[in-house]
């Protein structure tokens, strides 16, 4: 049987994606344009950029005399400004069809977070991942309290214990669990199903292979609060070609599940070892 048969059945026949974008933070307009444009061509309806500045930030207060210390979470005025302006560009270019997200990385302290998602207010973002450290449920509460930007964490969680008291406390508006990583399908299902009760929606996060990403739409398309589920290997000319189909699985910025039993799509072994990262294992 297919895995979402498994999973108690389908709430839906398709997947939505967002494509995972590189935008950087030294690009001006139109290059961020022709990178916005190049994901919505492939038909994509919703997007996500880092606008969390750390190396340019760094580079910048050099030349200027005045160090930035890595390990420090304070954004000052020239950086939340920068950040601010990025997103500006970001959602300018995507129009108002596109959805917008946008990850700093757990990077920013209470304030500064705040400052900022509160700033972003006027850009109307799918959601604000990871603000700061998700460990810390009440700051992240806080951030989430002071705000309408919808806040979105939880992609290095585990297990329903893990989510328990960022989904219990109500300190994230979205959670985004990693499903390969988190506990697998059955965990990640029981995760969802306790945000639902929140009516909070679930919106993983996904860095895998074809296979992964296959696994994972079986498990979004058997919950209702799925929201939209990452790609990251916008980069990667072989994520049609690793798995035996040959086929991209995403059509129209959305994954079609089929009825074929388990997954539903197959490693190309040859393919995979030869793109097999220098100095890893093969399934060992
Ligand atoms: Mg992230």
């Amino acid at each position: 049987m297919p895995i979402v048969e498994l999973l108690g059945g389908k709430f839906r026949d398709s997947v939505r994606v967002y494509a995972d974008c590189q935008v950087e933070p030294s690009m001006d307009f139109s290059a961020i344009k022709r990178v916005v444009e190049g994901v919505l061509e492939r038909g994509f309806t919703a997007l996500k950029i880092d606008a969390d500045l750390g190396a340019y930030t760094r580079d910048y207060r050099r030349a200027k005399g005045v160090p930035k210390d890595r390990f420090n979470y304070t954004a000052d005025a020239w950086e939340h400004e920068r950040m601010v302006q990025l997103v500006e560009m970001v959602t300018t270019a995507a129009g108002e069809d596109a959805a917008v997200a946008v990850d700093v990385h757990t990077r920013l302290d209470v304030t500064s977070a705040i400052r900022l998602v509160r700033d972003l207010e006027p850009f109307h973002l799918l959601w604000l991942e990871e603000p700061v450290p998700p460990e810390n449920v009440a700051a992240m509460r806080e951030v989430k309290r002071s705000t309408t930007t919808p806040i979105c964490a939880g992609e290095n969680l585990y297990l329903r214990h893990g989510f328990r008291d960022l989904i219990e406390q109500q300190a994230v508006d979205i959670v985004m669990p990693d499903i390969p990583k988190c506990g697998g399908l059955s965990e990640c299902r029981k995760i969802a199903n306790l945000a639902e009760i929140y009516y909070m929606p679930f919106a993983p996060h996904n860095v895998a292979s074809p296979i992964g990403t296959m696994a994972s739409a079986h498990v979004c398309a058997s919950v209702p609060n799925f929201l939209v589920l990452e790609f990251h290997w916008l980069h990667r000319d072989y994520w049609s070609t690793i798995t035996t189909d040959k086929e991209d699985i995403i059509k129209d910025g959305a994954i079609a599940l089929s009825d074929r039993p388990g997954i539903g799509v197959e490693l190309d072994e040859a393919v995979a070892r030869q793109y097999q990262f220098p100095g890893t294992t093969w399934f060992e």
